[in-house]
Parts: C-alpha cells; sequence; structure tokens
C-alpha cells in the first residue's frame, strides 16, 4: 500500500477537519426538502454547492443532470488511472421536511454544535454522505495530487421521496454508474463509535384499505344497530393481521420468510444486545412488553416481516353520535430480505378480502411494492473496507441489517450484478433521522472519513 500518501492524507483530513464541517453546515443550511410543496429552487440551489465544491476538487464531467419531474442529480468523476478499480460513490442532497419547528431545539436550517454533535436537518442524513465523499477525496489530492484509484461520484435529489425516477436515470446514464465497487454512504453505524457494514435491507409495501357501508354518516339513535359498523369491520380486520405474539398471522405470506444462513445467524448472535438497549434506543414507554428479547429483536426489525398500521381515519375527534360512512387505514408491510414483495402484497390483500366482516364494502389500493435486499459478503472488498474501518474508529466493526429500505440500493444491484456494494453510513441510534433534532456524531463522521481514505488506498494496492 502506498503508505506515505495515506498517511499525507489522513494529516491533511486532521489538519483541516473544521473547513469540512463549516462546509457541512453551509449545505445542511439549504433547505433542499424534496417534497412536494417545498421550493424546487432550493433543490437547485444545493445542486449547485456541491457542484461548486466538485468543481474545486477539479474533477472531470460535473455536471447536474436532469429528468422531467425529478429533483436534480449531480454526478462527476475522476478516473486517471487505466489499470486501477473504479469506485461509485453515492449519496442524497434531498431532505425530510423539518417537523414542528418548536420541538428543534435550535433551528432545523441553522446548524448547530453542541456537545459533539452536529444538529440540524440533514447534518446526517445525508449531507454528511456528501460531505464525507468531498473530504476523502479533497484528502487524497492534497497529499498526493490525486486520488490513488478511480472515481464517479453520483448525487441523488429524490432519495427521500422514493427515488421515482433512480430507474430511469441509471438506464440513460450507464457510464455514470459503471464501477468495479460501490460505496452508499446513506446507511447508520450500530452505536456510536462502532463501525458499521449494512449488508442487508427489508422490502416494503403499503397499502390504503377502505372499508364502507353507508352513502354517508347517519344518526347513530334512529339508525344503529342493524347498520355494520364500518370503522368496527376495518378494526377487526387490522386486528387479524397479528397474532397475540405480534407476529403476521397470514400462513401463505409467513411461509415465504427465509431461514437465516449460519453465518448470517452468527453475525447478529456476535453482537453484545440487550432489551434495555433497545428500550432505550427506541424510547419505549415503562411497562410496555416488547415481542422478543435480546438479540431476538435484532432478527426481528432486521430479518423478519412486520406490519404497522401507519395512519387510520374516521370521523376525527370532533365528531357526533353517528355511524360513520367508512373508515381508512395506512397498512404497511415490512419484508424479510429475500421475500418477494409483490407476491406477499398478493397474499395480505386476499387475506384483508377473507376478514372483512359482514360483505362491508373494501377497497384496497397501493403503490407498488419495494423489494429487499441482501448482499452476499464474500467479496474481498468487504473484509478491506471491514479492515479500515477497524483501522480508523479502532473498534471492531459489525455487520448489520437494517430494518428500512433504500430502492436505489436494488436499482444499483440488479444493474451492475457482481459489483460489491458496501453501504456505510454515519447515522447512529441517537441521530432522530426524519424526526426533529437530526444529528451527526462529529468524532464519527472523521473517523469515517478516515476510514474511506484508507479504503481508497487499500482497494488501489490491490490491483
Ligand atoms: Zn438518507
Amino acid at each position: 500500500m502506498d503508505d506515505i500518501n495515506l498517511q499525507k492524507a489522513i494529516e491533511y483530513y486532521r489538519n483541516n477537519q473544521s473547513h469540512f464541517i463549516e462546509l457541512l453546515k453551509a449545505l445542511s443550511a439549504i433547505p433542499s426538502i424534496s417534497f412536494p410543496g417545498y421550493s424546487a429552487q432550493e433543490m437547485e440551489r444545493s445542486a449547485q454547492f456541491i457542484k461548486k465544491e466538485f468543481e474545486k476538487l477539479k474533477l472531470e464531467h460535473v455536471d447536474i443532470i436532469t429528468l422531467p419531474g425529478a429533483h436534480p442529480y449531480i454526478c462527476a468523476d475522476i478516473c486517471k488511472h487505466p489499470n486501477a478499480p473504479t469506485i461509485l460513490l453515492y449519496a442524497h442532497h434531498d431532505v425530510q421536511p423539518p417537523l414542528r419547528a418548536e420541538v428543534w431545539n435550535s433551528p432545523a436550517f441553522s446548524p448547530e454544535e453542541r456537545e459533539g454533535r452536529l444538529y440540524g436537518r440533514g447534518t446526517a442524513d445525508d449531507k454528511a454522505g456528501i460531505i464525507l465523499h468531498i473530504a476523502s477525496l479533497a484528502s487524497c489530492i492534497a497529499a498526493s495530487g490525486c486520488v490513488p484509484l478511480n472515481i464517479k461520484l453520483l448525487i441523488e435529489g429524490e432519495e427521500e421521496t422514493g427515488s421515482e425516477h433512480i430507474d430511469s436515470f441509471l438506464q440513460a446514464n450507464p457510464e455514470r454508474i459503471k464501477a468495479d465497487c460501490v460505496i452508499i454512504a446513506d446507511s447508520a453505524n450500530f452505536d456510536t463509535g462502532i463501525p458499521s457494514l449494512t449488508t442487508s435491507l427489508r422490502g416494503l409495501a403499503v397499502l390504503e384499505v377502505t372499508v364502507s357501508a353507508l352513502e354517508s354518516p347517519l344518526h347513530s339513535g334512529l339508525w344503529g344497530g342493524p347498520i355494520p359498523d364500518p370503522v368496527i369491520g376495518l378494526s377487526k380486520i387490522l386486528s387479524s393481521l397479528t397474532n397475540k405474539n405480534g407476529d403476521i398471522a397470514i400462513p401463505e405470506l409467513t411461509k415465504l420468510i427465509p431461514t437465516l444462513s449460519k453465518k448470517d445467524n452468527d453475525d447478529i448472535m456476535s453482537i453484545p444486545y440487550t432489551t434495555d438497549m433497545f428500550r432505550q434506543q427506541a424510547r419505549v414507554k415503562s411497562g410496555v412488553n416488547l415481542h422478543g428479547k435480546n438479540q431476538e429483536l435484532l432478527f426481528k426489525i432486521w430479518r423478519q416481516p412486520s406490519i404497522n398500521i401507519n395512519g387510520i381515519e374516521s370521523g376525527g375527534k370532533k365528531v357526533g353520535n353517528v355511524i360513520m360512512d367508512k373508515a381508512w387505514a395506512r397498512v404497511g408491510l415490512r419484508l424479510a430480505p429475500e421475500m418477494p414483495a409483490n407476491k406477499c402484497v398478493n397474499f395480505l390483500k386476499k387475506f384483508l378480502v377473507a376478514k372483512c366482516p359482514h360483505n362491508l364494502h373494501l377497497e384496497i389500493d397501493n403503490s407498488p411494492a419495494v423489494d429487499g435486499w441482501q448482499t452476499d459478503t464474500t467479496h474481498p472488498a468487504f473484509e478491506t473496507a471491514r479492515k479500515c474501518m477497524q483501522e480508523a474508529y479502532e473498534a471492531e466493526p459489525v455487520i448489520i441489517g437494517s430494518g428500512g429500505s433504500i430502492p436505489l440500493v436494488l436499482s444499483l444491484a440488479n444493474m451492475l450484478e457482481e459489483v460489491p456494494i458496501l453501504l456505510t453510513g454515519i447515522e447512529d441510534p441517537y441521530t432522530n433521522a426524519h424526526s426533529e433534532n437530526e444529528s451527526l456524531c462529529l468524532s464519527d463522521f472523521h473517523k469515517a472519513v478516515e476510514s474511506q481514505i484508507r479504503f481508497f488506498y487499500a482497494l488501489a494496492s490491490t490491483s
């Protein structure tokens, strides 16, 4: 390995940490919210900000790419080593809406450092990912005039709203993403100070269920009794979805839960995890019984399906004495990584229909389901990444799953086939991503940059 340049690059980063944190603050101050109803100009402003930083690094083919109806992507590359591998670096520049202003301890878009963390919307998810890429590249360039291998960058603008256009983007720009290894810096560490590689994601399906009996609400005194109540009907359907242990009670669906390999099983069992840690991280109220204990909880959130009712509506709090005409619920189904999402949705629909009482009218709408993802970790890039993390964090890395879904990962995996995809990231259980008071652990951010610098040199030296 090119030890001298590696040491120089790390030294450069250590001497310039505050510059990159200032850069992260400036980028996080731009309210680039990709949701409908928010200013598309802010998305454009953050794209321009990133483009300018890429240009300062003298990267090549720095472009803002737009597709009809999609927020801007920023791409760039620096490919000067014909015989060295190419790494694709990904992050996203859009953020979630800030939610309740009064709950933030400092304004969402005025990033503020407190007790070793940087608070603000996007400071972790995922503007930290962008600055991580910029800082690691800048450090290599400062150390030796160049990055030791070939780099491509893809910064997306609509990850938070479901990456609706990512497949068309990837198909239209295959050269922009062709690589031998991908780093997606949009995941989380298992805990602060514990570097982690995420190797599985759950699938996701969302169904909107409406149960109705009447054309409009009726006086419950004059009509109550003979008419099957749609709200009770919906409640009965929903309550049949899980058994008393909280497990999904749809036999056709649970038959599709894959058995874990011994390695996957051992990886999870090797994590020292306790029920108390879970309760604290999820802020579960005292006295509430969990389904499962210790590592079982990790199996449940990473490797098993789960159902939640995301929302339920009928009448509302100001309702009078009526029989409601209809009731609505949003049912969210998370799937184990290898479960076929569309097949599972069909089983769920069939089950809902079968459980609907009294011939009440039942309507089910669903958007396309997202499959889960699981990667084989035998490619040497995983071991190299593990080693670099271990050196940078001075802590043993853990292999983890994520209960969430990232549609882009699956799209890239389908397109790049055997190419290893490394999901790294700088969130942690205290980040509060998507919620108020989002924050980034600064000491872990620095370690993540050093780890990525190490990875560049290590991968370059193996080629
Ligand atoms: Zn993200």
